[in-house]
């Protein structure tokens, strides 16, 4: 189908022997609450990132499901259930680890006068619910916007996403600005997608980014740290940091690091960034557990370490100095990122770590590897010391040192998560 033909809200079916999801990759607890909410007589289908995924045959993150239920009746449902949420209602269904994600079929805000909108044009809230042609056209991108309908198993496509699909295109539905308008964080998903589904963000989604980035100012502080971590623990986090850099969209998470960067850009710092973050992904990538405190210290390591050299250039000594600029740089990063304490206090640690490397003799030595952040500072310095920031010899010693003194086996491995407890769902729109 030529694609400036495609009509929005015109429905293509494609049958259960046209496509290639079958259910036996879709999650057992997915399935049930598809099966239970049609056998209650509601209206059920997969959609969003799990059928994105399956259509270009990878495994999904999670299963998000749509239906014609109200939060309340989809609550009555399933014990295991909650709704979460306040500008935009969802249920949250809990089968041990795995979470799935209920949404009503809503309709777009221009459709609801119930709708609350900023001054800038900012859903607030969106509780209006709709039909499920309105509800694929509230989404954001035309390949999320796919229904596997579990009724006859066929695919759903009222935004021709799935020629999108093929052409590895990622587009927003409607008129781009006014999208973002809406939801400015759309423009740090865009990133997200393209990095991590190696999508090219459509001519006119792409665009719009430059001009509507300033939104992302008045994004609250705690959804950014959210999507922060989404964009840096994508496995495509290399990819994300070019594209943030090529949107000029670094300002408005890392003010800081963009200044830096833009006045003088180390090559070594960026060096530095890079090899950390191509150590990130490769440990997502292969399901190693990666902290937030990591990624933190290393994109704020650049504004920290030229803060302790100015600092010690006034006589204060390097952990001091370290200590001193660390508090500024987190202060002010605080402001755009809510970083919660536990990973920010991380983030500190490793720093002030750094010089403390430098040590090899006497009883600190030992002292330093039983912290529990010693992992995570050990991974930082020996980063630094590839790009040369470092003396390579650190990196090596302490590797040595390690073998011969194996770390006591419950100390907590600090990029390890904290408890075993189950992976939390945040709300997504
Ligand atoms: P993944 O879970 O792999 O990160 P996803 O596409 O499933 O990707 P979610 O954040 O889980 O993303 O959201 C599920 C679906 O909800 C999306 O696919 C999209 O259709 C819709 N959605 C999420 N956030 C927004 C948003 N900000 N604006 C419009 N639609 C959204
Ligand atoms: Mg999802």
């Amino acid at each position: 189908m030529n694609k400036k033909e495609a009509i929005p809200g015109k429905l293509t079916i494609i049958p259960r022997d046209q496509h290639n999801i079958s259910r036996k990759s879709i999650s057992k607890s997915a399935l049930k609450v598809l099966y239970r909410l049609t056998s209650s007589g509601y209206r059920a289908c997969l959609v969003g990132g799990g059928v994105r995924d399956l259509l270009l045959k990878k495994q999904p993150k999670d299963f998000d499901i749509a239906t014609d239920g109200t939060p309340e009746q989809v609550r009555a449902l399933f014990k295991n259930s909650r709704i979460i949420g306040r500008r935009f209602r969802l249920v949250h269904i809990r089968f041990g680890r795995e979470i799935i994600e209920v949404a009503t079929f809503r309709s777009h805000y221009a459709d609801s006068p119930r709708t609350e909108l900023s001054s800038q044009g900012r859903i607030l809230r969106d509780n209006t619910f709709g039909d499920i042609a309105d509800d694929a056209l509230r989404r954001d991108f035309t390949a999320n916007a796919l229904y596997y309908d579990i009724e006859n198993y066929s695919i759903l496509d009222y935004t021709n996403g799935l020629a999108d699909l093929e052409s590895r295109s990622l587009r927003l539905i409607g008129e781009a600005s006014t999208r973002y308008q809406e939801d400015p964080v759309r423009m740090l998903r865009a990133v997200r997608f393209a990095a991590k589904l190696d999508f090219e963000i459509e001519q006119e989604t792409s665009r719009a980014i430059f001009e509507c980035g300033y939104l992302l100012r008045d994004i609250p502080a705690a959804r950014l740290f959210e999507e922060t971590i989404k964009l840096f623990h994508s496995g495509k986090a290399t990819r994300v940091f070019e594209l943030l850099r090529h949107y000029d969209l670094l300002q408005y998470l890392f003010p800081a690091l963009d200044e830096l960067l833009r006045k003088e850009p180390v090559e070594a710092m960026l060096d530095f960034i890079d090899q950390a973050l191509v150590n990130t992904d490769a440990r997502v990538n292969s399901d190693q557990h990666v902290s937030p405190a990591f990624i933190f210290a290393v994109l704020l390591w650049p504004a920290v370490h030229q803060r302790a050299a100015a600092l010690q250039s006034d006589q204060l000594k390097s952990i001091p100095a370290l200590t001193q600029a660390g508090s500024e740089v987190m202060s002010r990063q605080l402001k755009h990122i809510a970083i919660p304490r536990r990973f920010s206090q991380m983030a500190r640690d490793i720093w002030i770590a750094q010089p403390k490397f430098e040590r090899t003799k006497g009883k600190q030595t030992m002292r330093l590897i039983a912290h529990p952040w010693f992992r995570a500072a050990y991974d930082f310095m020996c980063i630094q010391s590839m790009v040369g920031l470092v003396p390579a010899k650190l990196c090596r010693w302490w590797t040595d040192f390690q073998q011969s003194h194996p770390v006591h086996e419950k100390q907590h491995n600090p990029r390890e998560p904290r408890r075993n407890r189950p992976a939390r769902k945040r709300q997504t729109n």
